[in-house]
């Protein structure tokens, strides 16, 4: 069975700099926030072009460590996508904050000026918004941004999946007032273990998130901002993070050669998204109306799938809101299907799985139904 991803090659593949990575910091004896932290920051920053980067423990805390340092809190609502696979909502809920969801756009399944201008009568204020650059696609946020302004609304970017991405001469997460990644290991830039970041030319919003970080620290033992926690990344994984950036975008470069090959493999059909550099191929996600046919069609060629995200968050059974109704994002809850795809496939593998789409009914599973 050829995997949806296998982490063990990227890996193998970085083994001996892994290894002396490691010995590095073991051989500090500094093992939480330290001078691994603080250079792949500086890493960072010149890699996107913001002018701060934090460290933090996870995706999900930098998210809710960005809505803090926008001032929101209980109560606060916070507008973002239903199927982007909870993560936003998770880390509003968490700070007491309450969700509220835009409709995507039906071709690329993102946010965009017109969805979320379409939503604001119905959620009433908000005090931010989330913009995920899902399966790698960066959202057209020159759009966004200039909505958002002559609304009075703070953006949040999350480019957990996009990191790389360069839409109109900008890099994701050098748009919004404040941006949040993921170093979950199957991103593209991905740690052994957790990590993430909040990333920010806001140097006020970047002095809050530090010390959010911490115990809402402003110096040692002295706490300075309500709503600190203690949500720093390990030196290991900044180490190995560090050794991994100079290679995302040889990587990200690789993923999109292999999503240009499924689509060239069959035309018919709909891949969510297409080549250019705003998308850095996290995901090869299609819409076919008849997943279960098709799932197991691939199965039978020995190709993983798996669906991201079959449950949007307004359907969850933990937070239901039956009146809610997003007619693309439920569409595409049961219509999304993922296959394999990683930088490491190999030709081989990249061709079989072109020949199981190839072989598919012609035409037959195009989502025109
Ligand atoms: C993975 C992911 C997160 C969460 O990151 P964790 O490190 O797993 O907490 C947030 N947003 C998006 C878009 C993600 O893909």
């Amino acid at each position: 069975m050829i995997p949806l991803n296998d982490l063990t090659r990227s890996t193998a593949a970085l083994r001996d700099g892994l290894r002396a990575a490691s010995n590095r910091v073991l051989d500090s004896g500094w093992f939480v926030l330290g001078p691994e932290n603080e250079a792949l920051e500086s890493e960072l920053v010149a890699y996107v072009g913001a002018g701060h980067v934090v460290t933090v423990g996870n995706g999900t805390d930098a998210l809710a460590i960005a809505m803090l340092t926008l001032g929101l809190g209980v109560g606060s609502r916070v507008l973002t996508a239903a199927n982007a696979g909870g993560y936003a909502s998770s880390a509003a809920r968490s700070i007491g904050a309450v969700p509220c969801y835009a409709e995507v756009d039906a071709e690329t399944l993102l946010l965009s000026a017109a969805t979320l201008e379409e939503s604001v009568g119905r959620t009433g204020r908000v005090e931010a918004v989330v913009v995920t650059h899902l399966f790698g696609a960066t959202a057209d946020m020159a759009a966004i941004i200039t909505w958002a302004r002559r609304r009075g609304i703070p953006v949040i970017e999350d480019c957990a999946q996009a990191l790389g991405a360069r839409r109109d001469g900008r890099a994701a997460g050098a748009w919004g007032d404040i941006a949040v990644t993921s170093f979950y290991p199957t991103k593209n830039l991905g740690a052994l273990g957790d990590g993430g970041a909040v990333l920010t030319s806001d140097a006020d919003l970047a002095r809050r998130a530090r010390q959010l970080r911490q115990y809402g620290w402003e110096s040692k033992y002295a706490v300075g901002l309500p709503g600190g926690r203690n949500s720093r990344m390990d030196e290991l994984q900044a180490a190995f993070l560090r050794l991994k950036l100079p290679h995302l975008d040889a990587w990200n470069e690789g993923r999109r050669r292999i999503h240009a090959a499924y689509r060239a493999a069959n035309p018919a059909l709909a891949f969510v998204n297409t080549e250019s550099e705003a998308f850095v191929a996290h995901l090869a996600v299609l819409q076919v109306p008849e997943r279960d046919t098709f799932r197991a069609e691939l199965r039978a060629a020995d190709v993983a799938t798996d669906v991201h995200y079959p449950i949007p968050d307004h359907r969850q059974s933990t937070y239901p809101d039956a009146d809610l109704d997003l007619p693309v994002t439920q569409r595409a809850a049961e219509t999304v299907v993922s296959i394999p795809l990683f930088p490491e496939l190999t030709d081989t593998e990249v061709d079989r799985i072109c020949g199981a789409l190839a072989a598919l009914d012609q035409g037959a599973r195009r989502a025109t139904a």
